[in-house]
């Protein structure tokens, strides 16, 4: 089955005034519209890789044929990438600023001291990350925490590392707003992080 963009959980104005519609809009309906239809492309010359899931992509890119490999590296990772980033974000309406509870806030004190250092760590490398890419909370198998980056559109998962939370610091999150004020757009994001979610992937991996 061919893929597909999937609806945002919100309208493009939610995340206002942290992130501008505009930026949403074109974020979302341009640029990860883009990556679903190049990644379409690709697949129809191999149609049989449309049974792979997103994640399978990317773990097994040395299998995918060479012709399309560096296609489905981008685009099967920028909508992978941008799929979850969506859903780790929430509108203001209900509750801005909140912070995380429950095992992950101890999770996250246990390798961080506390949520305000880990807070501070992850602006810091977000800030300090230098071309495109995302910047990432995540954990190892034992639910250990850590921050992570990946360049490009490249995922955690490939390192063993389960996504937590994740930060799109490519300059088309931000550059309609910010320009090159990267902190500025890191510091308002804060207040749209959706720790209710971060939550549940951290759950989903105690089984
Ligand atoms: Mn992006």
């Amino acid at each position: 089955m061919k893929h597909e963009l999937p609806k945002l959980p919100y309208d493009y104005d939610a995340l206002e005034p942290y992130i501008d519609a505009r930026t949403m809009e074109i974020h979302h309906g341009k640029h990860h519209q883009a990556y679903v239809i190049k990644l379409n492309d690709a697949l129809d010359k191999y149609p049989e890789l449309y049974e792979k899931s997103l994640e399978e992509l990317m773990l097994n890119l040395d299998s995918i044929p060479k012709d399309i490999r560096a296609a489905v590296r981008n685009n099967a990772g920028g909508h992978l990438n941008h799929s979850f980033f969506w859903k780790v974000m929430k509108p203001i309406s209900d509750g801005s600023g909140d912070e995380p509870s429950g095992k992950l806030v101890e999770a996250i004190s246990a390798s961080f001291s506390d949520f305000q250092k880990f807070k501070e760590e992850f602006s810091k490398t977000a800030v300090g990350f230098f071309g495109s890419g995302w910047v990432w909370l995540v954990c190892d198998k034992n639910g250990k925490t850590a921050i992570t980056t990946t360049p490009d559109h490249l995922t955690p998962i490939m390192k063993n590392q389960k996504p937590l939370l994740v930060l799109d610091v490519w300059e088309h999150a931000y550059y309609l707003k910010y320009q090159n004020r990267r902190p500025e757009y890191i510091e308002a994001w804060w207040n749209v992080v959706n720790w209710e979610e971060a939550e549940k992937n951290f759950q989903l991996l105690n089984y």
